[in-house]
């Protein structure tokens, strides 16, 4: 006998941090952003008329597109928007990703890409990062229908020298190479100057790490005219309607207040430079973050040890029980005094 089941698409999804429904947790286990959005996003969301819910959003979400097009000082036709870079990258898969050979990115990164690859019937090939959890950029070089690299790498924290971003671009004339800057507002230095350079690339942000809008879910991507074209088309042909018309103002309103944006992004990394050095004085082995994240191997303990002692103390940060990566912890870089609390308790662990 047959059963709906035989036709169902199983898949092995994607595991987010955990969101703890506690209060009066320290929660740096999925890399937000500690502090608020802009004073201008509580502004634009008490001035948004709740009458606005009943039309439907712009399907062309013009005024947000713009003000990125604006910021960035591009085109308005080389910027795409969706529902978090998740979105936004998904639906790049889903457009670029259609050839006979395997895509192409890092054994260690963005553990959601090998999940769209399996959701999508996409064929992928994984690169081992060097021993040091770097890339090699002529392990870029070889037959592939794809490529996507994260820069910085997550969960690593390791920046990619943007002349090795460029080789690997230059030298896949026939793919179409991704590079998720979903972190590059805390270090390292983005492709984006490449846009206009090079028609297989495409560049993504998002609003939830450094413009700390997690919960409003806004992602975009920039690249050539056409590579944008192509997105829009698969998106009209999915969903017209993706950001609200409520998260349309509130992206604007965050994109337009510069200073503010500079000024959490500027705190985050002196408070990631000063616990950085603090895990290390610990004994620990702390990578060289570009990110708003520490990869930290403990000295003394185990790293799910610690990792499970701290979440006892509702500490939350994340452990990946993964090859390579499993004496590691990541630990999102929190106030001063969320990651004071966390040093403490690992002092009083470790003893
Ligand atoms: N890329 C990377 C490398 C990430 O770590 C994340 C966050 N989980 C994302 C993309 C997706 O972020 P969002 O959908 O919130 O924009």
């Amino acid at each position: 006998m047959n059963c709906w089941k035989d036709n169902v698409k199983k898949v092995v999804p994607y595991t987010p941090g955990e969101q703890p429904q506690i209060k009066n947790v320290v929660k740096i286990n999925t890399n937000e952003n500690p502090y608020p959005p802009s004073p201008k996003v509580y502004e634009a969301m008490k001035n948004f008329d709740a009458d606005n819910l009943k039309k439907y959003p712009d399907p062309l979400i013009g005024k947000l597109i713009e003000a990125i097009a604006e910021y960035h000082n591009i085109d308005k036709d080389m910027v795409f928007a969706g529902v978090g870079s998740d979105d936004v990258i998904g639906m790049a898969f889903l457009t670029f990703f259609n050839g006979d050979k395997p895509i192409l990115f890092p054994d260690i990164t963005y553990s959601f890409y090998d999940v769209w690859a399996d959701l999508f019937g996409i064929k992928y090939e994984q690169i081992p990062l060097l021993e040091d959890f770097t890339i090699r950029k002529e392990d870029y070089i070889r037959e592939n229908g794809g490529i996507i690299i994260a820069n910085p790498n997550a969960p690593t924290s390791i920046a990619l020298d943007i002349d090795d971003i460029e080789y690997i671009i230059k030298n896949n004339p026939s793919s179409v190479v991704i590079i998720d800057e979903a972190y590059i507002d805390f270090g390292g230095v983005s492709a984006l100057g490449l846009v206009n350079k090079y028609d297989n690339l495409l560049v993504v942000r998002t609003f939830s790490k450094s413009r700390s809008m997690a919960g409003a879910r806004i992602g975009y991507a920039v690249g050539c005219k056409d590579i944008i074209k192509y997105l829009n088309d698969v998106k009209y042909s999915y969903n017209s309607y993706t950001l609200s018309n409520l998260t349309i103002d509130l992206g604007v309103a965050s994109i337009k207040d510069d200073e503010y944006f500079r000024n959490i992004v500027n705190k985050i990394i002196e408070t990631r430079e000063k616990y950085s050095a603090e895990l290390k004085k610990l004994g620990f082995t702390v990578l060289d973050s570009s990110s708003n994240f520490l990869f930290a191997k403990p000295s003394g303990i185990n790293a799910y040890d610690l990792f499970e002692e701290l979440k006892r103390r509702n500490i939350f940060v994340r452990y990946f029980n993964k090859q390579r990566i499993n004496e590691y912890l990541r630990i999102s870089v929190g106030t001063d005094k969320e990651m004071q609390i966390l040093i403490d308790n690992i002092k009083d662990i470790i003893g």
